[in-house]
C-alpha cells in the first residue's frame, strides 16, 4: 500500500482504498445505511455484520462507531471480515491519521492487529460486546471455510473491472449459502455484472442513488431460506431457543475457558469440580507452556496450533499481567538430522516468519542464555503462565458458581435441560444440579458418558522442580527439546514432562523426577547435571485423542447417525443427506492432552460460539477436526468402501 493523492491506494489493483474526500461518509452512506443496519440490528443478541475486503477497517470501525453511538442497538456486534492481502500494523497506523474521528477506536484495532498474516483471527474490543473475525486468505476459499449466517454484507472489494474475482458468480453463490431470509447486502458498485451475479446467487437486486458524485449502487436482499453446508453430518443445528444456564463438569483449563465465555454470553454457569480448589489435577503444575506445534508439512495440524496459539496469545496479552503470563519465547530445539531438514524446509513457507524463526546453534545460544549444540525454532511470542491463577481468574463472573470437593456421578436429561447428581465431600452429601446445558470438560468425557466412538486414552505425566545453578541461571527462555526446561524462577526450574502412555498414576514420585532430570542433562550437557536438587513435584493424569485433537462440539445422536449416513462412503452428493441429529444440550470439551493451555481457549470460542448462534472463528477444517463425531464419521465413510 502506499499513498497516492493524500489515501491508501494498492498499486496490486490500482484502485484507492476509500473515497478520496469523504471515505468516511461514503462508508457509512453506502455500507451501513445502505445495508439499513443500524434499523435492523436493534434489539437483537447479536447481529452480524460480513465484508469481502477487510483493507484498512475503516468499514468495521464505522460500524463499531455507529454501534457505540446508538442507543437502540444488538448485545454484540460481529464482524466478520476477508482479506487476501493485509495492511500491516504499520500501514495502519498511517490510515488512522485520515480520520480524526475514529482515531481512538484506531489505536484499539492497531494494538490487537495479528501480525501473523494467515488464517482467521478474533479480536474482541469493549468488554467483548464487539468482536472482530478477521480471516487472512482469499475470497473465495475463505468464504467456503466460514460457518456464519450473516445479516448484512459489505461488499467491498476494489472496483469490479480491476479485481474481477472478487465479484465473480462463484463468490456471489457463497454469500447467498452464508445468508438467511432477508439478510441485506450493500456495495458502492452498480455494475451490471454484479448485479447478474447476485441474482443469480438468489439475492432480489435493486438499485440506489449513489454517493456523492456516483449516480448509482447496488442493495440486494436474500429472500430464500437458508444455507447448506457441504458437510451436513458435521453441521450445528440451530438450538432453537435461548439457553439461560449451564453446568460445566471440570474446573481444569478447559472448564474455566467455556464456563469464561458462557458467563460472557450471558448464561448462569456452575462449574462443578470434584477436588477443593479448581487447577488441581493436569491443569494443577507449577507453569504451563504457550507454544504451537509446527510440522513441516504445514498441515491441518499445524494450522491448528498455529490459531490456537495467536488466540491464546492474544487473549493473555488483552487480560493477563506479567507476573501471571511472561512471553520470553520457546526455543523448540533440533532433536537429530530429520527434525533439522523438517524445519530448514519450514523456513521458505510462506509467513512462517512471523511466529518464529529458524537459528543456528550460536543464534540460539545466545537467545537462551546457555551454550546450545544445536539451534531450532524459536517463537517469539511464545511464553508460559501460572496455571492457577490463570484459571481462577477466567472464573471470576459474577454469573460463575464454582462448587468444589464435588463428584459427579451422573448425567440425565431432564425436562428441556440437564441433571447431574453428584457426591460432597462435605454434609450436603448426594447433590443434585439442573440447568439447560452440560458441557463435559472433564478431561475424558468416557468417565461419565460412554461414547466408544470418541475414544480417550490415558497418559500419567509429571512434572518436577529443579534447583537453578550457575550455568542454568542464566536461561532466559523456555527449551523445548524431548521434554521442556522454564527459566528459573525464584531459584527454581520447571522441568517436565514425563508421558507415561496407558498410565492413570497421579501420585509423584521419585523415579519419574530422575527421568525428568536426565532427559535435561542428556539434551543440555552443561546445563544441568545429574546431581542437581530436585525439589517439589506434580503428576496427574491427561487424556487424549488418538489423533491428538481434543473433542470439542456436540455430542450425536448415534443410532440416527449411523442409519443416515451409513452409505457415506458410496458417493451420493452431499446434498442428498440430512444435517446430523444431535443431543441436545450435551457438549464436550475434553482430551486437551499436553496442550490444552495452548489450545483451550479457542477451542471454548469455538464451543460457545456455536451454543450461541454466533459465527465460528476458525475453518470448517478446524471445526471438523475437533468434532466429537470425526470417528465414528471416518468409520462410516472406510466400511462403505470396503
Ligand atoms: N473495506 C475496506 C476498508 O474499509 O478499508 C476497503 C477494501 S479495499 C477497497 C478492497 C480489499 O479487498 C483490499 O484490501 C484487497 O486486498 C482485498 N482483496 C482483493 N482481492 C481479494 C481476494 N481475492 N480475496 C480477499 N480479499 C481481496
Amino acid at each position: 500500500m502506499i499513498f497516492k493523492y493524500g489515501v491508501p491506494y494498492s498499486e496490486r489493483f490500482e484502485d484507492v482504498y476509500f473515497n478520496r474526500n469523504e471515505g468516511l461518509s461514503e462508508s457509512r452512506y453506502v455500507f451501513l445505511e445502505g445495508s439499513n443496519t443500524p434499523d435492523r440490528w436493534g434489539g437483537r443478541d447479536v447481529f452480524v455484520i460480513g465484508e469481502t475486503g477487510f483493507g484498512t477497517g475503516l468499514n468495521f470501525l464505522a460500524s463499531w462507531h455507529s454501534w457505540r453511538n446508538t442507543h437502540c442497538r444488538p448485545q454484540r456486534l460481529h464482524f466478520v471480515s476477508v482479506e487476501k492481502h493485509p495492511l500491516s500494523r504499520d500501514d495502519l497506523i498511517r490510515c488512522q491519521q485520515c480520520f480524526p474521528e475514529l482515531e481512538a477506536l484506531y489505536r484499539c484495532l492497531i494494538e490487537q492487529y495479528p501480525l501473523d498474516p494467515s488464517g482467521f483471527h478474533r479480536l474482541f474490543f469493549d468488554e467483548g460486546d464487539v468482536v472482530l473475525t478477521l480471516c487472512f486468505g482469499d475470497v473465495e476459499r475463505v468464504l467456503s471455510d466460514l460457518r456464519v449466517t450473516v445479516d448484512s454484507w459489505f461488499m467491498d472489494g476494489f472496483s469490479p473491472t480491476k479485481n474481477p474475482e472478487m465479484w465473480a458468480p462463484s463468490v456471489c453463490s457463497r454469500i447467498a449459502a452464508l445468508s438467511a431470509k432477508n439478510t441485506v447486502l450493500s456495495t458502492f458498485t452498480a455494475a451490471g455484472q454484479v448485479r447478474r451475479n447476485l441474482e443469480s446467487a438468489g439475492f432480489k437486486v435493486r438499485k440506489e442513488a449513489g454517493f456523492g458524485s456516483k449516480r448509482e449502487m447496488i442493495v440486494a436482499e436474500f429472500r430464500e431460506d437458508s444455507t447448506s453446508e457441504k458437510t451436513p453430518w458435521f453441521s450445528w443445528p440451530s438450538c432453537g431457543r435461548k439457553f439461560q444456564s449451564a453446568i460445566v463438569i471440570g474446573a481444569g483449563i478447559g472448564g474455566c475457558q467455556i464456563a469464561a465465555r458462557l458467563a460472557k454470553r450471558g448464561l448462569q454457569t456452575t462449574v462443578i469440580e470434584r477436588n477443593a480448589a479448581v487447577a488441581s489435577e493436569a491443569s494443577g503444575n507449577y507453569h504451563a507452556v504457550i507454544s504451537p506445534k509446527i510440522s513441516a508439512d504445514n498441515g491441518g495440524s499445524s494450522q491448528f496450533y498455529r490459531q490456537c496459539f495467536n488466540f491464546a496469545v492474544s487473549e493473555l496479552t488483552r487480560e493477563a499481567s506479567s507476573d501471571l503470563w511472561q512471553s520470553c519465547g520457546v526455543l523448540q530445539l533440533i532433536k537429530d538430522d530429520r527434525s533439522r531438514s523438517r524445519w530448514q524446509s519450514l523456513r521458505s513457507r510462506p509467513h512462517s516468519d512471523y511466529i518464529f524463526e529458524v537459528l543456528d546453534a550460536d543464534a540460539a545460544s545466545t537467545r537462551a542464555g546457555v551454550r546450545l549444540r544445536e539451534g531450532g525454532l524459536f517463537f517469539r511470542g511464545a511464553g508460559f503462565v501460572l496455571p492457577s491463577t490463570w484459571c481462577r481468574h477466567l472464573l471470576q463472573h459474577p454469573d460463575i458458581q464454582v462448587v468444589g470437593n464435588t463428584a459427579v456421578d451422573t448425567v440425565r436429561p431432564h425436562g428441556d435441560g440437564w441433571q447431574v447428581t453428584a457426591n460432597s465431600d462435605s454434609e450436603t452429601g448426594c447433590r443434585e444440579f439442573f440447568a439447560d446445558l452440560i458441557v463435559l470438560a472433564n478431561g475424558n468425557h468416557n468417565a461419565l458418558l460412554n461414547l466408544n466412538y470418541a475414544p480417550c486414552m490415558p497418559v500419567a505425566g509429571q512434572t518436577s522442580r529443579v534447583a537453578a545453578n550457575p550455568v542454568s541461571g542464566n536461561l532466559s527462555c523456555v527449551l523445548d527439546h524431548s521434554g521442556y526446561v522454564l527459566p528459573a524462577i525464584d531459584g527454581w526450574h520447571t522441568i517436565g514432562s514425563t508421558y507415561d502412555r496407558d498410565s492413570y498414576a497421579t501420585k509423584p514420585c521419585k523415579e519419574a523426577d530422575r527421568r525428568n532430570l536426565l532427559q535435561q542433562v542428556q539434551n543440555l550437557p552443561g546445563v544441568f547435571s545429574r546431581h542437581d536438587d530436585i525439589g517439589d513435584h506434580h503428576a496427574a493424569t491427561r487424556f487424549v485423542s488418538p489423533d491428538r485433537y481434543p473433542f470439542a462440539g456436540p455430542v450425536i445422536d448415534e443410532s440416527y447417525c449411523a442409519e443416515v449416513y451409513g452409505d457415506l462412503g458410496h458417493g451420493r452428493h452431499w446434498k442428498t443427506y440430512p444435517t446430523a441429529r444431535f443431543i441436545p444440550g450435551l457438549y464436550l470439551l475434553t482430551a486437551l492432552g499436553s496442550r490444552g493451555f495452548t489450545t483451550a481457549a479457542l477451542c471454548a470460542e469455538v464451543l460457545a460460539s456455536q451454543i450461541c448462534g454466533e459465527p465460528v472463528p476458525v475453518p470448517a477444517s478446524i471445526v471438523e477436526n475437533t468434532h466429537p463425531a470425526r470417528y465414528l464419521i471416518r468409520a462410516l465413510r472406510k466400511n462403505a468402501t470396503t
